[in-house]
């Protein structure tokens, strides 16, 4: 087990575009096992490899079970190359950032997103996910393209200062 160091808001890295997966190899599945171990010690409920310094398109999203609806499944899922096929609703939550930590905002996300992608066995997956987790996909998949959870805010009002451990919603 590995704990990677976690970028934060200020370093050009995480501003960058992310270059595509060719194919998942041994040092990409690595990567993603240093990934979940980071992800889950810090917590969160997903991270980007830019996060970690490394600008290749690998995310993962961890969402427990009713992580804050009831009857929400879980969703567990390393993906490189994952890109958003299908979206439609759109639903405001209070949500975090590992790279941005200490900090709060409204921001609006699709409610419903199909993602297709490869997963670490190389094979193309589809995944539709709802709610947390289609939160936490498209909140992943902008920090591939150097977006980050503040620039989606719309109502400047929301962004607020928590402390770090009360980080509410943490999207990662
Ligand atoms: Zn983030």
């Amino acid at each position: 087990m590995a704990l990677l160091d976690i970028l934060l808001e200020g370093d050009p890295r995480l501003r960058q575009k992310a270059t595509r997966v060719r194919a998942v190899d041994n040092s990409l599945r690595d990567l993603a096992e240093d990934m979940f171990d980071t992800m889950m010690d810090a917590p969160g409920i997903g991270l980007a490899a830019p996060q970690v310094g490394v600008l290749r398109r690998l995310i993962w999203v961890h969402v427990p079970a009713n992580y804050h609806e009831d009857e929400e499944p879980e969703l567990s899922i390393a993906l490189a190359n994952p890109e958003i096929v299908k979206a439609h609703g759109r639903v405001l939550a209070y949500e975090g950032c590992l790279s941005i930590p200490g900090w709060t905002a409204e921001v609006p996300r699709a409610e419903v997103v199909t993602v297709k992608g490869l997963g670490l066995d190389n094979r193309p997956v589809r995944i539709k996910a709802r709610g947390w987790g289609a939160r936490a996909l498209q909140h992943e998949i902008d920090h591939l393209d150097g977006i980050l959870f503040l620039d989606r805010v719309e109502d400047k009002s929301t962004i607020m200062q928590v402390p770090e451990e009360d980080t509410p919603d943490a999207a990662d």
